[in-house]
């Protein structure tokens, strides 16, 4: 630390992002991310000529990615007879950990403060330190899943990823309603970061409950993790709020490649339902073959499953497969006992299959 750093950040205890080596190849299953390419429509919307304009700034208001998101989300509300969502209901960020770090620090402050499930994603309880707000953790239940009856009466915004970080368990819509029509003067933020994978998202209820706001990222589900696109769908006056947050921080948020990217990413919806199908299919493959090896695993919904097995513990499975050229992720804490393993291509989780099997054989359990 320098002795020129503000006190107010002496103290900050950084998210630690999964690893990214750049050293060696891996067999990478350890950060959610698609194991699949962006589709063939990205790659063309940003090949040449978008790339020669990269010395004029890009759209502030990233009109044709927010015109794409709204066109696409209003289609699948329309075929369950929802009334649509207008691009005035539409915020874009740089990743949805930018979209967060926003609504934190516009929804979550002085008087108000922020409650989050106890497990969940690590980047809330930073992002609460980082705009020093008041943070409540609210402990989830015995099986991990949250809890939303021990949201009732509080009057903090809430935050929920759904399903959540690390369980990939999924708490139904009628709870995260019970939620919003409880106390209709508190947001609630639905981070639907892995609603792709089977659940259903609340974005159908935005129509009905203006203290709703619904985040959602094309990083796990849209190939687009490296292109750094999210987004927020809320009432026209929460989406004011945060385009005010953005202007006044920065402006041109997402550039020319990620705009082009991101809206052709979301205009592909043949492709994302082909790509999110195959995780579906892998994951429930994965977690039938981590059955048979022993392993429990919690009910996950997402792209990734969370697992443990007696006889070896978190960290030792990590390393354990980190030399045999696979990376998940310990989360450690109150996780200590499981590894997190991102559901990868039919090949990589072969590979991953294989060497779990290997381990076990390793230390005859
Ligand atoms: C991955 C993830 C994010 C961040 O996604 P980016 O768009 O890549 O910033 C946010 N919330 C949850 C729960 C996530 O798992």
């Amino acid at each position: 630390m320098s002795r020129f750093l503000d006190e107010r950040y002496s103290g900050l205890d950084p998210y630690v992002p999964g690893e990214q080596p750049q050293d060696r190849s891996y067999v990478k299953l350890n950060t959610n991310e698609s194991p699949f390419p962006p589709s063939p429509r990205v790659i063309a919307a940003i090949g040449g000529e978008e790339a020669e304009k990269l010395n004029l700034y890009s759209d502030p208001m990233a009109a044709t990615l927010v015109r794409a998101i709204a066109k696409r989300f209003t289609a699948v509300l329309k075929k369950k007879g929802l009334p649509g969502i207008s691009e005035k209901q539409v915020f874009v960020g740089n990743g949805s950990d930018e979209v967060l770090a926003f609504a934190f620090g516009a929804f979550c402050g002085k008087g108000r403060g922020v409650a989050f499930p106890e497990i969940g994603y690590g980047f809330y309880p930073v992002f609460a330190q980082f705009f020093s707000l008041d943070a409540t953790p609210v402990p989830v239940k015995e099986d991990m899943s949250v809890d939303a009856a021990a949201f009732k009466g509080l009057s903090q915004t809430v935050v929920i990823a759904n399903p959540n970080a690390q369980t990939g368990i999924y708490l139904p819509l009628s709870d995260i309603e019970t939620l919003l029509s409880e106390n209709k003067d508190r947001l609630v933020i639905v981070d639907e970061a892995y609603c792709d994978f089977g659940a259903e998202s609340a974005v159908g209820l935005v129509g009905r409950y203006d203290n709703l706001l619904v985040v959602q990222t094309m990083s796990k589900s849209r190939q687009l993790a490296g292109g750094r696109v999210g987004f927020a769908i809320g009432s026209e006056e929460v989406i004011a709020d945060l385009n005010a947050m953005k202007f006044s921080f920065n402006p041109y948020n997402l550039n020319r490649l990620s705009i082009l990217a991101g809206a052709a990413a979301v205009e592909d919806e043949e492709y994302f339902l082909s790509a999110t199908a195959a995780v579906i299919e892998e994951r429930e493959r994965l977690k039938k073959e981590f059955g048979k090896l022993g392993f429990e695993s919690t009910p996950s919904l997402a792209n990734f499953l969370l697992v443990r097995r007696g006889g070896i513990g978190g960290r030792e499975l990590y390393l354990a497969l980190k030399q045999k050229g696979v990376l998940v992720r310990w989360l450690g804490g109150r996780l200590s006992d499981y590894v997190r393993i991102t559901v990868g291509s039919r090949e990589q989780n072969d590979v991953l299959i294989a060497a779990v099997r290997e381990i076990l054989k390793e230390k005859s359990i």
